[in-house]
């Protein structure tokens, strides 16, 4: 039995036989024939890999937005560019060189041309690059390529693109571990979306798949704990199945709360809503059964495009939602572009440390153009349903002061719109008086807080354990910014990952927060649990976790609730 440990992208059970990613293929070991063999070999594979990208194009699209689904007309548009096709045949008749070596050789060419771009939209195509010359390469001999197994699996690899993962999701993948894997990354992103139990950074995978042969190995993953044993033995299999159908029968009685309201045991209500990045994930929302939508990342609608939207493309995004919604709750936060968010086609200038740099709205104050048109587009479609407007990355009062300077004259009596704020800057927790003088509502974004506060990349694997919302010194830190806001008199909710933790919503609870907003799949579970909380016994454990000096004992009295 081994275990590997990673970050947790989508929160899951599941035991499956593994299927192993490959490694790398060493077009180098390929052996030429003759130039007329080659040639065929590179167009048959080519016209086989067009259509694989076509039928993933197909699926995606059934299942994902459109931004999602043209990630894969990107690759289609690469992978047929005369450059690279009339390139890759040359390159097979000079070399000579075998159709394998002649792909990676053009595609190294390729890759390098675009790495030194000064074009972050054309340096960020070398993955895409990458995910289609594999292919390419593997679909040089086609019996070799794809899954087909029909029975479920877990997939272990490397890394995995894009088009892989969708491809696999197509049959019955039940789970994905990765030895490298950005959290913001496609392959992420999609994980996300698809809900498949998974994590990443795994970084003992790739020894493992080095180091072992393919023997029939089974895995068991517990991705929310960022695990992953494999091979366990028949007793812990045996546990394993028990923990498997206890998490089914969860997720058959989690149906039920969908359409239940958020109450506590003693009565008083707490609102659950869904963080969302784009009108699929919206909608999705709301057959999830989330009442309304707390926090709209609106920078996912400027990622993977050319140019961004213009006002009337804003609008109209942002008028389907309120329409959607139907006078539910609808919280947009402005652009928060920067720190891991890169969008190519801004040009943003290159940063030491992007997260402590020009993101959110210290980027909307220096692009006005940028955050005027977003912010006309939203006052436009408030006429028709009442917008919450949130700023991110706020730091200093006095930027607040700046744009609304810059929004005052946009404003009509007609809009119905109230503006608020997320609290990720230290700071700030000691400013709220003097904040709320500009804003009615905040908004905790404890991923970012916790990442300042402890001073830990939230992305860095290497100082996860640091990165820690059970520490006495973030739970005190939120038990004042609550009191803060209290005083001022002004709502508070909670958009960050804490929202969603089952483990700190007595806590959470305790705070006496207004509103939660969590990833739409978490709503029904935070509902059960909050079905089972009392309003007196959470606020009264707050003061006994405040007085608490570590995690362990933090943990332990949040277990005896
Ligand atoms: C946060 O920082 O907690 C948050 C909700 O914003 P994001 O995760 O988009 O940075
Ligand atoms: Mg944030």
């Amino acid at each position: 039995m081994k275990t590997l440990q990673g970050l947790c992208v989508y929160p899951g059970l599941a035991m499956a036989k593994i299927m192993r990613g490959a490694l790398e293929a060493d077009p180098a070991t390929e052996a030429f024939t003759t130039i007329e063999n080659e040639q065929s070999l590179f167009r048959k594979a080519l016209a086989l890999t067009e259509s694989q990208i076509e039928a993933i194009k197909v699926s995606a699209s059934k299942r994902l937005s459109k931004e999602e689904v043209e990630i894969f007309e990107a690759h289609r548009m690469m992978l047929t560019d005369p450059e690279y096709t009339e390139g890759i045949e040359s390159e097979i008749q000079s070399g000579p060189s075998s159709a394998a070596m002649a792909v990676r050789k053009v595609t190294e060419t390729f890759i390098q041309v675009l790495s030194l771009s000064s074009s972050e939209y054309l340096r960020e195509r070398v993955a895409d690059l990458k995910d289609i010359s594999g292919r390419l390469i593997r679909n040089l001999h086609p019996q070799e390529s794809g899954p087909t197994s029909e029975e479920p699996f877990i997939y272990v690899g490397v890394d995995i693109a894009p088009s892989d993962l969708i491809a696999l999701s197509e049959l019955q993948l039940k789970g994905v571990v990765l030895a490298k894997g950005g959290s913001t990354s496609h392959a992420s992103i999609l994980m996300k979306a698809m809900g498949i139990p998974s994590i990443i950074t795994a970084l003992e995978a790739e020894e493992w798949l080095q180091n072992t042969k393919a023997q029939g190995d089974i895995g068991f993953l517990d991705s929310a704990q960022g695990t992953f044993e494999i091979n366990p033995s028949a007793d812990r299999q045996a546990g394993y199945e028990k923990k498997l159908a206890e998490e089914e029968q969860q997720k058959q009685a989690l149906q039920a709360w969908k359409s239940k309201p958020s109450k506590l045991k003693s009565g008083e209500s707490l609102p659950l809503l869904a963080n969302v990045g784009n009108q699929k994930q919206l909608d999705q929302s709301i057959a999830e059964g989330a009442e309304g939508v707390g926090l709209y990342r609106t920078e996912f609608l400027f990622l993977d495009r050319k140019s961004a939207p213009t006002l009337e493309e804003q609008t109209e995004i942002y008028l389907q939602a309120v329409r959607a919604l139907k006078g539910k709750s609808l919280v947009v936060r402005t652009l928060d572009i920067g720190g891991d968010k890169q969008v190519s086609y801004m040009n943003l200038p290159k940063e030491e440390n992007p997260f402590l740099g020009v993101r959110g709205l210290r980027l909307c104050l220096e692009r006005e153009e940028l955050f005027l048109t977003q912010i006309r587009a939203l006052l436009k479609a408030s006429e028709e349903g009442p917008i919450d407007i949130m700023f991110p990355m706020v730091t200093d009062p006095k930027e607040l002061t700046q744009a609304f300077a810059l929004i005052e004259p946009l404003k009509k009596p007609t809009m119905k719109v109230r503006w608020g704020m997320m609290l990720e800057v230290p700071q700030n927790i000691f400013m709220i008086l003097e904040l709320s003088k500009h804003v009615e509502f905040f908004s905790v974004g404890t991923n970012d807080l916790t990442q300042y506060l402890t001073a830990c990349d939230r992305q860095n694997p290497n100082v996860q354990q640091l990165n820690d919302t059970y520490s006495p010194g973030i739970l005190r830190a939120m038990a004042y910014l609550a009191r803060e806001v209290k005083a001022a008199r002004r709502e508070l909710s909670i958009c960050g990952e804490m929202a969603a933790d089952q483990t700190l919503l007595p806590f959470v609870v305790g705070l006496g927060v207004n509103k939660l907003s969590m990833s739409a799949r978490m709503v029904a579970r935070q509902r059960a649990r909050l079905a089972e909380l009392k309003g007196s016994d959470c606020q009264a454990l707050v003061d006994r976790i405040l007085a608490c000096s570590n995690r362990s004992q933090v943990l332990e009295l949040l277990r005896t609730v």
